[in-house]
């Protein structure tokens, strides 16, 4: 690696980061290589060389970097081909993959789009359902209905149905397609369903069905928009309201797919099954950009009567045949193991961990579910002093709004896991 410093001058230049302006005003850390679970820096940071990862990389290393198994699926698949186009074309690395997402998601998804980010997932998922009710004639039903505290990626549509408040509506004011929302859905995994809020859900979805294609939600775990969690029941209900009242229900896992919330995908706690499901971020294990739409016979059907009787969304890297092995191999890994035992570990060593911030000064909530671990503060955190307490501790963290939180990649054992927590405590307490 060259000059660290000419490296991060070029950044500030050049480099846009995440939500980021430009040029740059906090300094990035610079990884030089990731192994297990942990991140290897250019330079140390607080005396630190390595950072344990509590973050995953936003959700999707689930088994860590540079897995010996993942890394040998991708480099035996870039001795076949890194990439052909998908039209007219097919492999065996894409055919796989979306058979077993069909194997492994609720039975009535039975057709797989193969994305190239989460965000165009949701686009795509949300292009085939008002695809769908304009082939079947109702083409009124083009507004999407959600819940208040969603995020659902950063392309314009997705954008439009992220909650209004942290999502730049306001920027967007008079750009972005005007949808429907519900208040948040009531705080808690186990708690009793809210009455009032059932009550309120089953009326705005009956006032709007003739203009609602769809509704869509985060299942269970509403991710960036604020790391809340909520009663599968809610999915349950609104299962119910979309099929009395002729709307499509879309669950986004692209956070929650693939074990995090301690089922395999977060629809399994309620028991029903979406129309369209987005998955994502976990997908390759983290290894490269792939997300995947999955849709019902009913809703392929549709499409395929109507007008236009094809859907017209085909990206260049659709299918992309790295992305796919690594996926595959992914997937190998996960379910050849016991991978809620694992998410439970990780989770039991959450709660204990994080226990004592539970009233600390400054702390609103914690809260834990699956192998997601929560701290909520009753201000704003300071990103940067928690971002350097967490490291002095030796830990990745990347806080945003009032939150310090953890989602640890599932191989991290129970040393580098209370680690993790002393880390998350320590950003707690500083920022
Ligand atoms: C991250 C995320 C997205 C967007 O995925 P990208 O790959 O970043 O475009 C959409 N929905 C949810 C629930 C997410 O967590």
């Amino acid at each position: 690696m060259g000059d660290v410093h000419q490296l991060l001058d070029l950044d500030r230049a050049h480099v846009w980061h995440p939500y980021g302006p430009m040029p740059g005003t906090v300094t990035p850390y610079v990884v030089e290589s990731a192994s297990g679970v942990r991140l290897r820096l250019a330079e140390p940071v607080a005396g630190h060389r390595e950072l344990v990862d509590g973050m995953s990389s936003w959700w999707a290393a689930i088994h860590g970097y540079r897995h010996p198994v993942l890394d040998e699926a991708v480099r035996d698949q870039l001795g076949r081909m890194s990439h052909v186009m998908f039209g007219g074309l097919t492999h065996e690395p894409a055919v796989r993959l979306a058979a077993r997402l069909v194997e492994i998601t609720p039975a009535p998804l039975q057709h797989v789009f193969l994305a190239d980010s989460g965000s165009v997932a949701v686009e795509v998922a949300l292009k085939m359902c008002l695809q769908y009710w304009r082939s079947v004639g109702r083409p009124a039903k083009r507004r999407v209905l959600t819940w208040r505290g969603g995020y659902h990626g950063d392309t314009f549509h997705p954008m439009s149905v992220c909650d209004p408040e942290g999502g730049m509506h306001q920027l967007w004011g008079g750009v972005l397609p005007r949808q429907l929302f519900a208040g948040e859905p009531p705080a808690g995994f186990d708690a009793p369903v809210d009455e009032a809020y059932a009550a309120s859900l089953a009326d705005l979805v009956e006032r709007h069905a003739d203009e609602l294609a769809a509704v869509i939600v985060e299942p269970v775990v509403q991710g960036a928009g604020g790391m809340r969690f909520h009663s599968p029941a809610y999915l349950r209900l609104l299962r119910e309201l979309c099929d009395a009242h002729g709307v499509l229900l879309v669950f986004d896992e692209i956070a929650t797919g693939f074990g995090r919330s301690g089922a395999l995908f977060a629809a399994d706690h309620a028991a029903v099954s979406p129309d369209v499901m987005c998955l994502g971020k976990a997908l390759t294990g983290g290894y490269l950009t792939m997300a995947a739409t999955l849709c019902t016979a009913e809703i392929a059907d549709g499409i395929s009567r109507g007008e236009v009787p094809v859907l017209a969304h085909g990206p260049t890297f659709m299918g992309n045949p790295l992305a796919a092995a690594a996926a595959n191999a992914s997937l190998d890994l996960l379910l050849g193991q016991d991978w809620a035992q694992e998410v439970k570990r990780i989770g039991a060593g959450l709660v204990a961990g994080l226990a004592p911030l539970a009233g600390a000064p400054g702390v609103r909530d914690v809260r834990v579910l699956g192998a997601i671990g929560v701290v909520q503060l009753d201000h704003p955190v300071d990103m940067r002093a928690a971002t350097e307490a967490a490291a002095r501790e030796g830990v990745w963290l990347r806080p945003f709004r009032d939150l310090v939180y953890t989602m640890p990649p599932y191989v991290t054992g129970d040393d580098d896991l209370a680690r993790i927590t002393a880390g998350v405590t320590a950003a707690a307490v500083a920022g």
